[in-house]
């Protein structure tokens, strides 16, 4: 089934978002620098929530390769980035995956790597925790809530426990306990409101999580859901979607448009096209730059460009703000 966004998604300048943010800081949304390289290596993943706004599943075949990695760490070179941010999917069952960890390990980047946690359990992924700790990769685990019937209600049976699990595998190899071992975990909403109070959930999260269990993370990253992917389908069939929506535009924050990720960002998909975000990715929206595979990345030309919005934009905007990076103000 094919739902379509409620209102139009343009690079022209003309949407509501970009109406909205012109109106309180009297300019269009243009990028300011690349701070960080996000890379999307593929689609693939062992899990299939239903909140994945890329519609990710164990049947996705999408996958970088190579020579597309090689590409991306020779852009990322041209940039003042020193971090280099993997996601999926599940990143790590790309073949290529530790040889890309490796690589801009080695290059003297920063390198995050954004997990479901689970995939820590399959069959010949059981070794990444003490891989992710030889490489000092920076670990951002989705985990939705503390309470097992949310995590379960949108990831699946069992995932809870099986993050749990996971957590407590990392604790032991350092995540969470050591300055440079760093576990962040992600909250994002179950029902089709705006996230709380990112410090207030934070303290929770690390009361209840050590209470049940004794495991350790460091920072709780709040993240709006995007109305787009499996949410958006979802949203829709409770008849939801167009209430959702009008939350997110009446809670627009002009503080949070500084600090958009798309700004201080370069993002690339798994078949090396540039974009301004993940959400761009999903929805098929390239960067407006001159040349939009990775092989022609001009930096000059990327950090002047339009930034490509639509109504999906307001999700970022609203309330304390969104980001791969949690809330922005
Ligand atoms: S939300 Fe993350 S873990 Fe869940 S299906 Fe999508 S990529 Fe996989
Ligand atoms: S979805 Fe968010 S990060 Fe992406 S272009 Fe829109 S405002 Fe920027």
């Amino acid at each position: 089934m094919s739902i379509a966004l409620p209102i139009e998604v343009t690079v022209a300048g003309r949407n509501a978002f970009d109406r909205r943010v012109a109106a309180t800081t009297a300019t269009r949304l243009t990028a300011a620098h690349i701070e960080t390289v996000q890379v999307n290596v593929g689609l693939r993943c062992n899990l299939a929530c239903h909140h994945c706004h890329v519609e990710s599943s164990p049947a996705r075949k999408e996958e970088m390769d190579w020579p597309t990695m090689q590409l991306v760490l020779t852009a990322t070179e041209k940039t003042n980035a020193r971090t280099i941010d993997i996601t999926g999917g599940a990143p790590e069952m790309n073949p290529n995956f530790r040889r890309l960890v490796v690589a801009a390990s080695t290059s003297g980047f920063s390198v995050i790597v954004r997990t479901n946690l689970t995939i820590m359990l399959e069959p010949g992924y059981e070794d990444l925790p003490s891989f992710f700790a030889s490489q000092n990769v920076h670990l951002i685990a989705s985990l939705p809530c503390y309470l097992e019937t949310n995590v379960d209600k949108q990831r699946g049976t069992h995932v809870y426990r099986e993050s749990v699990e996971v957590i407590r595998r990392l604790n032991g190899v350092g995540y969470g306990t050591r300055d440079e071992l760093p576990l962040d975990l992600v909250y994002n909403p179950g029902g089709a409101t705006l996230p709380p109070d990112q410090h207030k959930l934070e303290e929770a999260y690390r009361r209840e999580l050590d209470q049940r269990f004794g495991i350790r993370f460091n920072r709780l990253l709040t993240i709006t859901n995007i109305a787009i992917g499996r949410y958006l389908h979802d949203l829709a069939r409770q008849g939801k979607a167009e209430q959702y929506q009008q939350l997110l535009r009446d809670s627009f924050n002009p503080a949070t448009v500084e600090g958009l990720m798309c700004r201080h960002q370069l993002h690339v998909g798994w078949d090396g096209t540039m974009y301004d975000c993940d959400f761009n990715f999903a929805l098929g929206l390239p960067a407006s730059a001159p040349g939009r595979h990775v092989r022609d990345f001009d930096p000059a030309m990327f950090v002047t460009r339009r930034i490509a919005t639509g109504e999906h934009c307001f999700a970022c905007t609203a309330g304390c703000g969104s980001s791969c990076g949690g809330a922005l103000v």
